[in-house]
């Protein structure tokens, strides 16, 4: 069914919350009766499974160049080349530290730079940092090795050094071509700025770019949307992403200088999404899960077809069943059962890292039930179906009972007629006009939901 035949949600659904789940539980229920001992005693199990997981590696640089008004990262923004040299210096210090406790035929099949703005570091910081890493982790040939920029700050020949350290795949940060939208957002970067990135990117043989766009932007309308989708068409990234705006000026200091009056309401937003669901469908991309496309070449849109999709902090991957080592400030591990996440602050990570100490303050163990609603909520994400009976052989319990409670809960968010899931053969799959709620659903199947609601934005 085409996304142009299905029936407008209530409103009541519109204005719900609902995590992103890049994690089950989220981050939101990490505390700090998880530190650096568990992560280590967690490292040291993982290197004793009889087939280690393999590693995908996350690097935080928390620098930027100016403040964008929307955003939700953790980041700080200076132009100081001394304090981001002496940060590069602490993640190269880390990737040492950690490879210390790996074992060595640990194989490291993913390494992502996300931020704030990796490629604000000066060139040099971010060579040791990728010499560094190469020397301990030695990735294999065929990684993903990724970094997120911002296509203002690209000079000269800085693509062609990226890929001769290693990178092959770029993400660029568009949101919204449109002037008004780029200046009310406090990011203004012509067009013509990101086709010239996209091609020298092309043209050093990168092989995957990857657009972010965002939806529910002040000012945003079909005609921007329209336009930033044209734009997207000409330049055709392998992969887009496209997120709802969240809105959240109590917590996120910045958004306060974002009008909500200039903030499409919440059928606006939802037609915004689905214009660009449309256009991009349109133009021969394929829908990954809950916001991503890929074109049909690309290894998420094969892992999708494959039904081997998987979602981890940095969102949808290909790699399942890797233990996620996380560098720098913020940054979360997820190794086996367990979470751990770093401080935050940029003095106290260099202080742990000068006591050759893992910066961790807090995380989470999960259990066999938190396992178990993983399964399921990462399933829906990912827009896979789950199998609900071979679950409940898993753990030894009754699906229907168990999850009866949840089930009701999504029939109830949406006419008979166009159920937002199906069950078929103790199978649970989200329908067409589910797609744009995956996030409300997969909330049904998450313990903590009631209590973290007020801490989540609306879930479309
Ligand atoms: S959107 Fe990117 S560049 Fe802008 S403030 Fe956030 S992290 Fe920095």
């Amino acid at each position: 069914m085409s996304v142009a035949t299905i029936a407008p949600p209530p409103l009541e659904l519109l204005a719900m919350r609902a995590p992103r789940y890049t994690s089950y539980p989220t981050a939101l229920q990490f505390d700090e009766r998880i530190g650096p001992d568990d992560a280590v005693r967690a490292l040291r199990q993982s290197n004793d499974d009889w087939l280690p997981a393999p590693l995908s590696l996350y690097l935080h640089v928390p620098f930027c160049h100016s403040n964008c008004f929307y955003c939700g990262c953790h980041r700080k923004v200076t132009r100081n080349v001394e304090r981001m040299a002496a940060y590069a210096n602490d993640l190269a210090r880390e990737l040492g530290q950690r490879a210390a406790l790996l074992d060595a035929d640990r194989q490291t099949v993913q390494v992502h730079f996300g931020g704030g703005t990796p490629n604000h570091l000066p060139s040099a910081d971010l060579c040791r940092v990728m010499e560094t890493l190469h020397h301990h982790y030695a990735p294999d040939e065929q990684a993903d090795i990724s970094l997120e920029i911002d296509p203002r700050l690209v000079e000269g020949e800085e693509p062609a050094l990226w890929a001769s350290l290693g990178f092959n795949r770029i993400s660029i940060g568009v949101q919204d071509v449109d002037d008004r939208v780029q200046r009310l957002i406090n990011r203004v970067q012509p067009a013509e700025q990101v086709a010239r990135c996209v091609e020298q990117c092309r043209h050093t043989g990168f092989e995957s770019i990857n657009f972010d766009l965002i939806y529910g932007l002040p000012a945003q309308s079909m005609q921007s949307i329209d336009a930033t989708l044209d734009f997207v068409e000409q330049q055709r990234p392998e992969r887009v992403a496209a997120f709802g705006y969240a809105h959240l000026p109590d917590r996120l200091r910045a958004q306060r200088a974002i009008n909500r009056v200039w903030l499409p309401d919440a059928t606006a937003r939802l037609a915004l999404r689905n214009r660009i669901e449309q256009r991009l469908l349109a133009a021969g991309y394929v829908s990954i899960g809950l916001d991503h496309y890929a074109l049909p070449s690309d290894s998420l849109a094969r892992a999708h077809r494959e039904q081997s999709l998987h979602r981890n902090f940095q969102g949808y991957t290909t790699h399942a069943g890797c233990d996620v080592i996380g560098f720098g400030v913020s940054s979360i591990s997820r190794i086996g059962d367990t979470f751990a996440q770093h401080s935050k602050s940029i003095d106290d990570y260099h202080t742990a890292i000068d006591q050759g100490l893992w910066p961790v303050v807090r995380g989470y163990r999960q259990c066999d039930d938190d396992r178990l609603r993983e399964q399921i909520i990462m399933a829906l994400m990912c827009d896979r179906p789950v199998d609900l009976l071979a679950l409940g052989r898993q753990y030894g319990m009754d699906p229907n009972a168990r999850f009866e409670p949840a089930l009701e809960a999504i029939q109830s968010m949406a006419p008979r007629t166009q159920p937002l899931v199906v069950c078929e053969s103790g199978v649970l799959r989200a329908t067409p006009e589910g797609r744009p709620f995956l996030r409300l659903i997969a909330a049904q199947f998450d313990a903590f939901a009631s209590a973290q609601r007020g801490h989540t934005n609306v879930a479309v």
